[in-house]
């Protein structure tokens, strides 16, 4: 199997950098092969514009989609778009790791579900790719209690439906750290080897379907 993880964090030293070393080394234990697209050290852009599809035709009104897929047709996406989507293709589950913000994905993550995930290459009639399965891994502000833990879930879910749900892909549990800025070193330690734990269920649960 083979996974590629991305990770959009403007902090190496973040919680989640953590997280996201925690899944490569998991990952690689088991012997996967692993790929990864890290936004902010790659100096992503995160903003659609005509510049993606630089040889759609002048003439034309330019609409995202529809250059979308005119570049699709004619191998006419900028660098850094047909780099990530050589790795879609390639792999078999995506991990995502954020911080939740704004209840959302950070913006660089955001522009790369706009300008990756493109019209005619991973939804639309005729996309080309296949659906993967995918799992998103990401920390909170903080939940102090289950009714507060059950509105993050539903707000989870709701991420996972309107983006990969809505392209077919099979969505694979999350992993939620609540309120990493609000614990000791001994409880984020222990949200590391809570991920592991998660992950090797993930796998598993991948392999047996
Ligand atoms: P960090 O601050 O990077 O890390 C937390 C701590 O972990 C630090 O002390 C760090 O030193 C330590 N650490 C790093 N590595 C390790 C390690 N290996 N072992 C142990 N400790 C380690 N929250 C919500 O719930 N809902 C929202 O809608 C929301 N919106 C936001 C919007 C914005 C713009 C921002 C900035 C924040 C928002 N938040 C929200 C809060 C946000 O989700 C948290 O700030 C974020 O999840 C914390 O994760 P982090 O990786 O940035 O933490």
């Amino acid at each position: 199997m083979n996974v590629h993880l991305i990770v959009a964090h403007p902090n190496p030293d973040s919680f989640n950098y953590a997280l996201h070393k925690t899944a490569l080394a998991t990952l690689k234990n088991c012997n996967l092969l692993v790929s990864e697209s890290d936004l902010y050290k790659d100096n992503f852009d995160p903003v659609t514009s005509d510049k993606d599809t630089p040889n759609f035709p002048a003439l034309e009104y330019y609409s995202v989609a529809k250059a979308q897929r005119w570049a699709q047709e004619h191998q006419g996406f900028e660098a850094s778009i047909e780099r990530e989507q050589a790795k879609l293709m390639a792999c078999d589950l995506l991990i995502l790791q954020f911080p939740l913000w704004w209840w959302s994905f950070p913006a660089i993550l955001k522009g790369w579900i706009d300008r990756v995930l493109t019209a005619g290459f991973a939804y639309g009639q005729g996309a080309t790719l296949a659906p993967k399965k995918v799992m998103y891994s990401l920390t909170t502000g903080g939940a102090s209690n289950e009714q507060e833990r059950a509105y993050y879930q539903a707000k989870i879910d709701g991420l996972y439906q309107d983006v990969f749900g809505f392209m077919g892909w099979q969505v694979l549990p999350p992993y939620i750290a609540h309120g990493v800025q609000k614990i000791n070193d001994d409880a984020r330690i222990e949200l590391l080897d809570n991920y592991k734990q998660h992950l090797n269920c993930v796998l598993k649960q991948v392999s047996d379907t």
